[in-house]
């Protein structure tokens, strides 16, 4: 079945268990496994919490968009911001690199996306902002 859907909220932390539940819902079209589901969550969740944290401080203001589509048997997602960007995105995406190492973060949502996803693309462009996009 194929099927498109395409959401934008601002900058918040709140809305990324809003951007979860569109995306686990639009899936639910295709049947997936507990295990599909939980590691579809898990790719979106540190995908969008880029976007609001390290993209746009979280400011409230700016605006990140999730699209979704679906075609056959797999989704595509593309999480959009257009934000800080990453000047180098081979450095970033290594296991443990955080910019933000004093909140705690730790390094590690690219590698699980990578381990989660069938393919990820990193595209960013500093000062402009950043598309992860995946299929699985
Ligand atoms: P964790 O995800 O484990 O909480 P983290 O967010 O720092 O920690 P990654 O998700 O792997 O780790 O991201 C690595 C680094 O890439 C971030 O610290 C940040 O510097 C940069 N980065 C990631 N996404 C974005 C984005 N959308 N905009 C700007 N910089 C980003
Ligand atoms: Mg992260």
């Amino acid at each position: 079945m194929d099927n498109e859907m395409t959401l934008s909220f601002i900058a918040k932390s709140d809305n990324e268990s809003l951007a979860r539940m569109a995306i686990m819902s639009f899936i639910s079209q295709l049947d997936p496994t507990v295990d599909e589901l939980s590691e579809l969550k898990t790719i979106i969740s540190e995908a969008v919490s880029n976007a609001i944290i390290h993209g746009y401080e979280e400011d409230g203001k700016s605006v990140v968009t999730v699209r979704a589509t679906l075609i056959g048997d797999t989704v595509q997602v593309s999480i959009q911001d257009y934000g800080k960007g990453i000047g180098d995105v081979a450095q970033a995406m290594e296991p443990l690199f955080t910019t933000k190492a004093a909140l705690e973060r730790s390094g590690m949502g690219f590698t699980i996306m990578e381990s989660f996803a069938d393919e990820l693309v990193v595209q960013s462009v500093e000062g402009e902002g950043t598309s992860v996009t995946f299929t699985k």
